[in-house]
């Protein structure tokens, strides 16, 4: 098998055999981009002239707060704030608001998008460790392909893993025409969707017993596999683990 840097990453987490490898991979990234952004990068200027015009979405700046280094997030706040002075002031100088007639307010018709509110939009969900994460994502999901296509065992511990979430399962169908062969695209839908609708199905029962498993007369019944169906039932649909532990800086 060809070895790149994503190649041992991505055969470790389908080995960790969670609901979802390319959640590991996301997880695993995701903190090494927030150290990274407030390590020593941020006093950098072309790192900074990035962050000036990107700023983070809100998810990532709940955890770049999380993390710690006020100091560091200060900073980038502080200039990224007068590269946002200069344009929201460019663009609220129009006044766009759109012209309604009395029946329409009275309607309570939907009145239509503005420039400037699709503007606003895109500059709050502008994000630089979003764009870093698209950009590696993409890299390990042609690398999940290459190895599908190339080694016999990659195939197989795929076959026999717990397939994806439901927000990875999407992104490789979107880039699977990207990768595959007519014939192995096939296959591949056939045997990705049998994974996806049966890992729903066992989720789903997994979660039932643990509802089952709270009444008294369970009590002394064994847990099977749901103690943990509650984490595991959301990131099969959502994508996220609601128990990984906040990751903070070590002092
Ligand atoms: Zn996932
Ligand atoms: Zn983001």
């Amino acid at each position: 098998m060809k070895e790149t840097i994503y190649t041992i990453p991505l055969t470790e987490a389908f080995e960790e055999k969670t609901e979802c490898p390319l959640c590991v991979i996301y997880n695993k990234l995701e903190r090494e981009a927030i150290s990274f952004t407030l390590g020593n990068s941020y006093m950098q200027s072309d790192f900074r002239d990035i962050t000036d015009q990107m700023g983070f979405c809100s998810h990532h700046y709940k955890k770049l707060y999380d993390y710690g280094n006020r100091l560091g997030m200060g900073l980038i706040l502080s200039t990224h704030y007068k590269n946002l002075y200069k344009s929201l002031d460019k663009l609220l100088n129009k006044n766009i608001l759109p012209k309604t007639t009395f029946i329409e307010r009275l309607k309570g018709t939907t009145p239509p998008v503005n420039e400037v509110s699709e503007a606003i939009e895109e500059r709050i969900n502008s994000c630089f460790i979003c764009n870093k994460l698209d950009v590696d994502m993409s890299r390990y999901i042609s690398t999940f392909f290459y190895l599908y296509n190339s080694s016999d065992d990659f195939k197989q511990m795929f076959l026999d893993s717990k397939g994806f979430c439901l927000v990875h399962f999407n992104e490789i169908l979107k880039q699977a025409p990207m990768h595959l062969r007519d014939k192995e695209k096939d296959d591949f839908y056939e045997q990705s969707k049998k994974m996806l609708l049966e890992s729903i199905k066992r989720i789903q029962a997994e979660v039932e017993w643990f509802v089952d498993k709270n009444d008294y007369s369970n009590a002394d019944k064994p847990w099977n596999n749901s103690k943990d169906a509650i984490q595991r039932g959301i990131q099969k649909i959502a994508g996220i683990c609601p128990d990984m532990e906040v990751f903070k800086q070590t002092k």
